[in-house]
């Protein structure tokens, strides 16, 4: 229930433009602003620096450059640009390939046609570099097209490309038979959009039971899944069927977000398990930013002690 409330809250202040305006003039100002802990930084230099310090803590990554539901073909092809540059930077860093992208982002609420295109642009450039290419799953009015898309790219030859499912979705088990028959690399997540009960468990113990059947799917039966989540019940789970079930370690791995847990992936790492943390980086974190405080209240305290730490400059208005 006060996952629910708490999700739609913070939906809801997602929406203001004064808190965008505000969180964007202040949250990433300085090493200890309050975004800080969630977002890796607004330049590509900042996130190769930060994929650099967990390459260090033997962590893998997966590096996603923020920005999502552009309204205008103009701005997709500017987020179409900003990713070429990014695979520029990353084959220069001499990091591991591998991104994160969201298909919003290059314009499929405009033309899908142009997204798809945008998107097979990234690819031509991506895949002969050796990137992996994880294809973000966003609300629900794009899972069908999303789905739709990755297959057809698949169909037509792409492999280094990977989906993403969410448990919360009913109809996700399906989506699951049919992206394991392609022999496609999923990721596992519970989903961090809120969706009406008619197409969506409403019951966190419902999304988690979902989780649970389709991790074991995965481990028995899909191609190098990634088990996206923090939840240490889940991980339990996964590190027990497959013990069982004879699922080596460099079968599949765990993924985290950059900044959650960070005990947690540590402790994997040291286990002998793959951890990759999704490392979000660019100037339009706020969306994202809101998801994560409303997936988790107790990080709002924890927004709030930095915001207070900040001793404000002369003139500041926050
Ligand atoms: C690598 C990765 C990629 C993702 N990609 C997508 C995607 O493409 N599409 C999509 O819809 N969702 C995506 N998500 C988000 C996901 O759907 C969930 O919203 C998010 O992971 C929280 O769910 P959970 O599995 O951690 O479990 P929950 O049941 O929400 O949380 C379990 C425990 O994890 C910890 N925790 C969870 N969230 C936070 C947080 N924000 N801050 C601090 N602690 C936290 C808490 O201890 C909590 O009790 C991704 C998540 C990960 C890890």
């Amino acid at each position: 229930m006060l996952d629910r409330a708490s999700r739609a809250l913070f939906h809801f202040l997602a929406q203001s433009t004064v808190l965008k305006k505000a969180a964007s003039r202040y949250g990433m100002r300085r090493p200890g602003s309050f975004a800080r802990r969630f977002i890796a930084g607004e330049t590509v230099e900042e996130a190769i620096e930060a994929v650099r310090a967990l390459e260090a803590r033997h962590l893998r990554h997966t590096l996603d450059l923020l920005g999502e539901s552009v309204t205008s073909l103009d701005r997709a092809a500017v987020a179409t640009r900003q990713y070429l540059d990014l695979l520029n930077a990353v084959v220069d860093a001499g990091i591991e390939r591998n991104i994160s992208l969201k298909l919003t982002q290059l314009g499929l609420d405009v033309d899908t046609a142009t997204a798809v295109d945008n998107l097979r642009k990234i690819l031509e450039r991506a895949e002969p570099a050796g990137f992996f290419v994880r294809v973000d799953m966003e609300g629900s009015a794009h899972t069908e097209a999303t789905i739709d898309i990755f297959e057809t790219l698949w169909q037509h030859g792409s492999r280094q490309i990977g989906i993403v499912l969410q448990s919360a979705l009913r109809r996700s088990e399906l989506d699951l038979q049919r992206v394991n028959a392609l022999g496609a690399r999923v990721r596992l997540v519970k989903g961090a959009y809120r969706e009406p009960g008619a197409i969506a468990y409403q019951q966190k113990a419902e999304v988690d039971a979902a989780y649970a059947r389709m991790l074991k799917v995965l481990l028995t039966d899909g191609r190098y899944p990634a088990i996206a989540t923090h939840d240490p019940a889940m991980i339990d789970l996964a590190r027990e069927w497959a013990r069982d079930h004879q699922v080596a370690a460099d079968r599949f791995e765990f993924q985290m977000l950059y900044g959650v847990r960070r005990d947690l992936q540590a402790s994997l790492v040291a286990a002998g398990y793959q951890v990759r943390v999704y490392v979000p980086f660019g100037r339009e974190w706020f969306p994202y930013f809101m998801r994560r405080l409303g997936e988790r209240p107790a990080n709002l305290m924890f927004v709030l002690r930095a915001v207070v730490g900040e001793r404000p400059h002369p003139g500041s208005r926050l």
